[in-house]
């Protein structure tokens, strides 16, 4: 028997060049054996004697490819056979295909360097290798190959093909390898019959010109297109606003490079890390220097990112603006566009200039958003450079179907012991988001080979998901689950730590779904996988008009007013009534003093929409969380005061609202809201402790979408941990109704795998 040794390596690791690594490390180590595909990672076999083994894993560890997300690393003795070199093989047993997908990466710096010094790359912006580029957004079916993704009607030319072929070339087995001889090429459609342009330093050219000018241009990123327009120039971005209809919602924005992104956010080394990753996400920053005033709309923060594509570094090349606007480009609610035919119909009028490639866009995937906070990612939209990377799970979950909410939905799959979340596909309210939502499902049904066994959705009778759900348990007899929407935020943070029995969950979110037909929204609950114990929670306020109170926050503020002092109260004390259209104003306390369509919540979110209406800082809200983000972005500073409030079973905020109007009158906006968020943080560390008390349980899990403000997540996360307790957050999947899918499915495989 030769003497061997068997490595497995666990993780993600197809698409993104990690057995021409393995095998190249090999032939560096001059060691013989093979490299075989395996359903959770890859297994080496290696003829070498211990001193060689750690060696090489040692570099498996250092060097392996930036993409790669290695989870574990086992060796044991082998019989290493009679091998005289090191291959790559497949795997025989069909069982074993492996499921996994990467998701699209950043060029890489050899890359980028090859558009100066590769002959037959010179300022080809398709440029990419096993390291980078294109992944899910092109692929098709599986086994991830160039004839099932959108490259395939791109006929390598010989040295491509012979790149492709060399197991020590960069470009080995890189399914959209391509040249300047060979592969896909951007053309620039203007307005007005320009005609088109072609060849990509006029193209560059003429989009430099137009961003110089003020106008916009709209162009086909890597997962759907964006609109683009100068950043510092203000009549550039507020005409784009209005020409793309969107309100007040802040624009996300691309910086030349990191030195650039420096002068006008502020960073730590860990933001500067995410910033620089692959995955390129568009990272909520803290303004340092304030660009175009209509990009933030006042708030404090940006969305910032890095170039992603080649396209955008060589754009920066000759840009003298180091920052644009680059949104998605949609017609407003629906989802990003991605066919070049609708971007010529609906995005060529707006922006007046559409540049586009021909190769075609499979899978849309939204830039996605995140933020941090101590050290921690929070995950506001998950989409390119993140989907469809799984969450690893304790038990299994084959088979199982994850509806997702309304809002922000991902839907989630089971593949064995892990779960797959879709990217982003947003607010499902129309026909077009919906047909995404089905389209998308029936493709990671054939992508992943998924045959539904169990159906899960959440509890709300009229969510389209939940629809879906139905349909699809109803057409195929499968046993259908529901859940409830707060439960499912706190196993989803259970799903992603693989924490098992109970613990103590709190919620804090804008709208769900009660058990008792009420709007639940600010949950400290007993939690396990299958179930949970409502312990306590905010009290009840009327929510008058129903969703009209989302959309206009200042309704939310006279219901906690009339709440708390009656009817009586002088409202016209407070300048936000003043300033309220007095019929409107009579109509809606008409509502409260009857009880007429106003629906009870505790949501946490509503609270922090009334005090933001309160404060003038968001009377009525013109996108999706526009109130607490504004809340959010008022304070400075910090005080050692809090508001007081009383539980005695629900948490009473009463005393909360008394003190605020104080401080209204006196317009400490920023005291006032640095007050509230603490108050906030008070209330879960004093819940947690008589829960603690009553229960033993150590555990916490935060999640729901008001856990984005950063404030309330450090505030909250520095007193549990200061009080001892264990502390769990989402950080692979969104805290908000993104993340939701997750905990859905890891409810429903708890159950099945328990029979109850
Ligand atoms: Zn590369
Ligand atoms: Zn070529
Ligand atoms: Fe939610």
């Amino acid at each position: 028997m030769e003497t061997g040794y068997e490595i497995l390596v666990r993780g993600l690791v197809q698409g993104v060049g990690f057995r021409p690594f393995i095998s190249r490390l090999a032939l560096r180590h001059c060691l013989t054996g093979e490299v075989v595909n395996r359903s959770d990672g890859v297994r080496i076999v290696l003829k070498c004697d211990l001193a060689s083994l750690k060696r090489f894993v040692d570099d498996i560890r250092t060097q392996a490819p930036p993409a790669a997300n290695i989870k574990s690393i086992e060796f044991s003795r082998t019989d290493a056979g009679n091998y005289s070199e090191f291959t790559i093989n497949s795997s025989l047993d069909e069982g074993d295909a492996i499921t996994e997908v990467s998701p699209d990466i950043a060029v890489c710096h050899e890359c980028l360097s090859d558009l100066a010094d590769d002959p037959r790359r010179i300022d080809y912006p398709f440029v990419n290798c096993t390291n980078c580029g294109p992944r899910f957004t092109i692929i098709r079916a599986l086994p991830y190959d160039r004839a099932a993704t959108t490259m395939a009607p791109f006929r390598m030319c010989r040295p491509c093909a012979s790149e492709y072929s060399d197991i020590n070339d960069r470009r080995y087995h890189a399914q959209p390898v391509a040249c300047n001889d060979c592969g896909p090429e951007y053309t620039l459609r203007s307005h007005g019959g320009e005609g088109e342009i072609n060849g990509i330093t006029a193209i560059l050219r003429k989009i430099a010109d137009r961003l110089a000018a003020g106008e916009s241009v709209a162009v086909k990123s890597t997962g759907g297109y964006n609109l683009m327009c100068d950043a510092l120039n203000e009549t550039a971005v507020s005409d784009l606003r209005q020409r793309k209809q969107r309100d007040m919602k802040p624009f996300a924005v691309m910086f030349r490079d990191i030195v650039a992104l420096r002068e006008y956010c502020l960073t730590d080394d860990d933001e500067e890390d995410l910033l620089l990753s692959w995955r390129r996400p568009i990272l909520i920053l803290r303004q340092r220097k304030p660009l175009a005033p209509s990009v933030s709309s006042g708030l404090n923060t940006t969305g910032a990112m890095l170039p992603h594509m080649p396209l955008y570094h060589m754009l920066f090349g000759i840009l003298q603006t180091p920052a644009v606007v680059l949104t998605s480009g949609n017609l407003s609610e629906e989802p990003i566009i991605i066919s070049d035919t609708a971007a010529l119909r609906d995005l060529l009028p707006l922006a007046g200039c559409v540049v586009s490639y021909n190769r075609e866009i499979n899978n849309r995937a939204d830039d996605s958003v995140v933020r941090m906070g101590s050290g921690r990612t929070i995950m506001i939209r998950r989409s390119r450079g993140y989907t469809p990377q799984p969450v690893d799970l304790a038990e299994g979950a084959e088979g199982i179907f994850a509806a997702g909410a309304e809002q922000k939905n991902c839907f989630c799959i089971g593949k064995g012991r892990r779960a797959i979340l879709s990217q982003y596909i947003g607010d499902i309210r129309n026909v077009a988001t919906y047909d995404y939502y089905t389209e998308t499902y029936g493709l990671f049904s054939s992508l992943f080979r998924f045959e539904p066994s169990d159906v899960a959705c959440d509890m709300h009778p009229d969510y389209l998901p939940g629809r879906f759900a139905e349909e699809l348990a109803g057409v195929k007899g499968l046993p259908l689950v529901r859940i409830q929407h707060h439960h499912a935020h706190a196993v989803s943070v259970m799903a992603e730590h693989q924490l098992a029995g109970k613990v103590i969950g709190v919620v804090m979110d804008g709208t769900g779904f009660g058990t008792d037909g009420n709007i639940w929204g600010s949950e400290f609950m007993i939690a396990s996988a299958t179930d949970f114990e409502r312990y306590s929670h905010f009290e009840y306020f009327m929510m008058p008009g129903g969703d009209m109170a989302v959309y206009e926050p200042w309704r939310m503020a006279l219901s906690c007013l009339f709440s708390c002092f009656g009817s009586h109260y002088d409202f016209t004390s407070l300048r936000l009534f003043r300033e309220t259209d007095p019929v409107r104003l009579s109509t809606v306390m008409e509502m409260l003093v009857h009880r007429i369509n106003a629906p009870l919540t505790c949501g946490a979110g509503r609270i922090f929409d009334a005090v933001s209406a309160l404060l003038g800082l968001c009377a009525r809200s013109s996108f999706d969380s526009e109130a607490p983000m504004r809340l959010e972005s008022a304070v400075s500073g910090s005080t050692d005061d809090y508001y007081p409030f009383t539980v005695n079973g629900i948490v009473r905020l009463g005393d909360v609202f008394r003190e605020l109007t104080v401080d209204i009158m006196r317009s400490e906006i920023s005291y006032a809201v640095f007050c509230l968020q603490k108050k906030i943080a008070q209330v879960i560390l004093s819940v947690c402790k008589s829960m603690r008390n009553d229960t033993g349980l150590n555990d916490v899990v935060l999640s729901g979408g008001v856990f984005q403000n950063r404030y309330l997540l450090e505030k909250s996360l520095y007193l549990l941990s200061m009080n001892r307790f264990s502390v769990y957050t989402n950080n692979q999947v969104p805290p908000n109704d993104g993340g939701i899918s997750l905990g859905q499915l890891a409810v429903a495989a708890e159950r099945r795998r328990l029979c109850v």
